[in-house]
């Protein structure tokens, strides 16, 4: 009988919860201990929910892999009492756009990319300008197009599919604030509530996103996970731009169609993106730096209108801006799920299932997910990868 107890119940602790319930060897208790039922500050209540297949290190691409079938499958496997949720999935692709610089880094990914089955093209200026009229291809030199399994989704309904189903297949949500551990010999004991209360536990997870390293430090772990804002602005446009897929372009700035209009952001230069920034919208960013490029890219958007905006955090690693997944080598009983660095809601899958297989196995049994372990941050290896939005 395994105690288990998670620490944040977003996407990643959700699924976590559910794919440790959905297997039938599993003889225990699940916990989640989720201080925000509202999700407010949340990263999957706040995210751009896309989900990709172009990365440029294996383990991401086969992570993607599992993540789309699995999207694509969500209604069927998470319904609860016959009903089944719809998480809109929809998969124009991705197009990320590169200069004369960038354009050996596409050539790079595209040659494994394709050893591993993703179905994508690279493409010349002339044969991307015949696809999208609507695309001005000054200073492009390549563009690389998934043509299948990458689109966007909604991310809170897929964090409230995963929470329900493992509700509904026992997992107790506590509408609690994790404050602290017990220990004994270097195992996780017990997880402390803010009010004093103590859950004994056998493994203890944490998926406590953008503030992970706060509950690492309970155990003296020093995780490079930091809090970092993105913005995301919504715009329309008089004249519609399709068919559109989710553009990077090499500025960095991205855009993709939602709803009847778009959204679009960029990540901010380093030096001007502190941890822990308070999530009101920076707007200069849209007017000094998005929007001169969504008109250059897209003529027709000179006519953009801004209409809203919002903010959350990226849970951002900064050591390689991947996630960090799997037991510390140290504290043999606690689990790591964080530091995905914008890709984390398409990651929550493949995470989810991997954790649950180191829980209830003892090892990964499918996609062995070891690239992603805290051991490459002990040694000071880095796991680069190239295409991060
Ligand atoms: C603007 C933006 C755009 C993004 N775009 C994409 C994208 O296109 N594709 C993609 O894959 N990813 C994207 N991401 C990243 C993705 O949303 C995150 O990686 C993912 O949602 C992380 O999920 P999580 O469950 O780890 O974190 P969260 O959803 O933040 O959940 C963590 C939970 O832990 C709880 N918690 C924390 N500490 C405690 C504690 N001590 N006690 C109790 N509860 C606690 C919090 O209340 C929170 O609900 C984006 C993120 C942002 C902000």
């Amino acid at each position: 009988m395994q105690r288990v107890v998670i620490i944040g119940g977003g996407a990643i602790g959700s699924a976590i919860a559910y794919f440790i319930l959905a297997d039938r060897a599993f003889r225990g208790e699940v916990t989640v201990i989720e201080r925000d039922p509202s999700y407010a500050r949340a990263s999957s209540a706040l995210s751009a929910s896309s989900i990709r297949q172009q990365f440029s290190t294996a383990i991401n691409i086969e992570i993607g892999r599992f993540g789309i079938g699995f999207l694509r499958e969500a209604g069927e496997r998470l319904t609860v009492d016959g009903d089944a949720p719809d998480i809109g999935l929809t998969e124009p692709g991705y197009l990320f756009l590169a200069s004369h610089a960038g354009a050996s880094v596409l050539e790079r990914s595209h040659g494994l990319q394709r050893a591993l089955g993703v179905d994508v093209a690279l493409l010349e200026p002339r044969e991307l300008r015949s696809r999208f009229h609507w695309l001005a291809t000054d200073g492009i030199a390549l563009g690389s197009l998934g043509l299948s399994g990458e689109g966007w989704f909604d991310g809170y309904g897929l964090l409230q599919a995963f929470r329900r189903k493992a509700r509904s297949l026992g997992a107790r949500y506590l509408d609690a604030s994790a404050a602290g551990f017990t220990t004994s010999r270097h195992r996780v004991t017990g997880v402390v509530l803010a009010d004093g209360a103590t859950l004994d536990c056998d493994v203890a997870v944490n998926a406590a996103g953008p503030w992970a390293a706060a509950v690492a430090r309970w155990l003296g772990i020093d995780l490079p996970v930091r809090a970092r804002r993105r913005c995301v602005f919504v715009f329309n446009c008089p004249t519609p731009v399709v068919p559109c897929p989710l553009v990077v372009d090499p500025s960095g700035v991205w855009f993709r169609p939602e709803g009847r209009g778009y959204i679009c952001g960029v990540s901010p230069d380093p030096g001007s993106d502190p941890d822990d920034a308070p999530l009101d919208v920076d707007h200069t960013l849209f007017d000094e730096v998005i929007w001169p490029a969504l008109a250059a890219r897209v003529p027709a958007f000179e006519a953009l209108r801004q209409t809203s905006a919002w903010a959350g955090y990226y849970e951002f690693n900064t050591f390689d801006q991947n996630g960090i997944v799997g037991f510390h080598p140290e504290w043999g009983n606690f689990a790591l799920a964080n530091g995905f660095s914008g890709h984390g809601i398409q990651q929550s899958p493949a995470v989810g299932r991997g954790i649950a297989e180191l829980v209830v196995h003892g090892g990964y049994r499918t996609l062995d997910l070891s690239p992603l372990g805290f051991g490459r941050i002990a040694a000071g290896r880095p796991l680069t990868e190239l295409a991060v939005v």
